[in-house]
């Protein structure tokens, strides 16, 4: 998300700054930040001490903080570190002016009940040409018990389809073959009642050699509709993120997901019924407030039962101001959190590999994205379902179609050759 947001920010800077690649060259530099667990905020505190300290070279360097710790901290972080301005994730529009440093005001955290930056084309600055996302709506209204999402960024809010579109066909045209259609419950997208079904289908209509990708999924709001899109077209690309969070229905409660383990596992044997191949990703919290031994274990079993494909792990991290730091005690010791987190990260890496296994002999259609970090004699591309497969180079292009027989693999790479289909 805030990938996708850097790149409207560079949009919206454009007529003023050009881009540099390395922060000596640099006299504005905007950290985008994060608020979702505590280390990715001490990050960015060491990353301002490193940055701050160009500025005994440069004298005109200004340094910004913009994004979610901008709304938690608001002008608290002025004390905190040398910075000249702050911008939360609603006010990159007004950049040029908090920037304006004959301007009085350097602070813009105001949070928009409207602002989707519809009318902005962001920048693609990044290597990968082939592939961009594309933010379809804004903010969270869910509420879940541990997170600062919705208090960071806002009330949820839909992008016009139109712009959307409009979009994502320049993309292709430029030459991009893959979008990842983004917000924090795309489920709940709804545009002048166009929902995110619809909107997959008129994306998916624009070029079927344009794949389309979507994160993330609100397991309450997965509905058989989008399942349907999504068998319907072959560009659609069947991997679903599905964050789970718990295996336990009682700290799933206690989180506030409004879903129950049979729910949540009632949505996976739909998505099967669909979409017998899709690849499976999610989310899950070690050690959430009140989480027992007995909890985890269903976690753990949840995680065998579905046999995810992939799995972004983490350690509770409470955070001020939302319903579980005031209401809940995070009475989990950090040794049985950490020791929690382990357990889940091996059965991962195990659950990872069976996967991978299942996939040598096969054969898949892979989008090239790059060469292989090992080798240019190498490229790497991912499966529909979401995997990487790394394989010989020979004439093939960054951006193009490829047809691999899967001959090997490891927990984190499948590896393939030429074939015919
Ligand atoms: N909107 C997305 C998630 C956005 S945050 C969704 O609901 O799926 C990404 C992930 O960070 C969450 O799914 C959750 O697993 C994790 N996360 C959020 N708050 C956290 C916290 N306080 N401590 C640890 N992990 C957290
Ligand atoms: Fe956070 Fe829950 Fe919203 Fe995801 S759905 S951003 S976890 S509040």
């Amino acid at each position: 998300m805030n990938f996708a947001d850097s790149e409207v920010v560079a949009s919206v800077l454009s007529s003023q700054y050009q881009l540099v690649t390395s922060p000596s060259e640099a006299d504005l530099i905007l950290v985008n930040t994060c608020s979702v667990r505590d280390n990715a905020e001490q990050r960015v505190f060491n990353r301002l001490n490193e940055l701050t300290a160009l500025k005994k070279k440069n004298k005109h360097l200004q340094i910004g903080l913009i994004g979610c710790m901008a709304s938690r901290f608001k002008d608290d972080l002025f004390a905190k570190t040398d910075i000249d301005l702050i911008a939360g994730p609603d006010a990159y529009r007004n950049l040029p002016q908090i920037i304006d440093s004959e301007n009085a005001v350097n602070i813009d955290v105001t949070l928009s009940k409207t602002e989707t930056y519809e009318d902005i084309l962001p920048i693609r600055y990044a290597d990968n040409k082939v592939s961009a996302f594309v933010s379809v709506m804004r903010g969270c209204n869910n509420f879940c018990a541990y997170c600062v999402v919705p208090y960071t960024r806002g009330r949820e809010r839909s992008r016009a389809s139109e712009s959307i579109i409009a979009e994502t066909e320049q993309l292709f045209q430029t030459g991009y073959r893959e979008v990842t259609l983004l917000g924090q419950n795309v489920n709940s997208y709804n545009y002048q009642n166009i929902d995110f079904a619809e909107l997959m289908e008129k994306v998916a209509k624009i070029d079927p050699l344009l794949r389309v990708r979507f994160a993330t999924s609100h397991p309450k709001d997965l509905s058989p509709k989008l399942l349907q899109i999504m068998a319907k077209y072959p560009n659609i690309c069947k991997s679903i993120h599905l964050p789970a969070q718990s295996g336990s229905t009682a700290i799933l409660q206690r989180m506030n997901r409004k879903y129950t383990r049979e729910n949540y596992l009632e949505k996976i044997s739909l998505i099967r019924q669909y979409l017998p191949q899709c690849g499976l990703s999610t989310d899950l919290i070690a050690g959430f407030c009140t989480e027992t031994e007995t909890d985890h274990l269903q976690t753990l079993s949840l995680m065998k039962e579905v046999a995810y494909d992939y799995a972004f792990t983490f350690k509770y991290s409470p955070r001020e101001g939302t319903f579980a730091y005031q209401n809940i005690k995070d009475d989990v010791p950090e040794d049985v959190k950490i020791k929690r987190l382990q357990q889940i990260i091996d059965l991962q890496q195990n659950l990872s590999l069976k996967s991978n296994q299942k996939d040598v002999g096969k054969i898949f259609e892979v989008l090239t994205e790059g060469y292989s970090k090992r080798s240019k004699d190498f490229l790497f591309g991912r499966t529909s379902t979401n995997k990487v497969v790394v394989f010989p180079a020979l004439n093939h292009k960054i951006g193009e179609y490829v047809v691999l027989k899967i001959t090997n693999c490891s927990a984190a790479t499948l590896f393939g050759e030429e074939s015919a289909f």
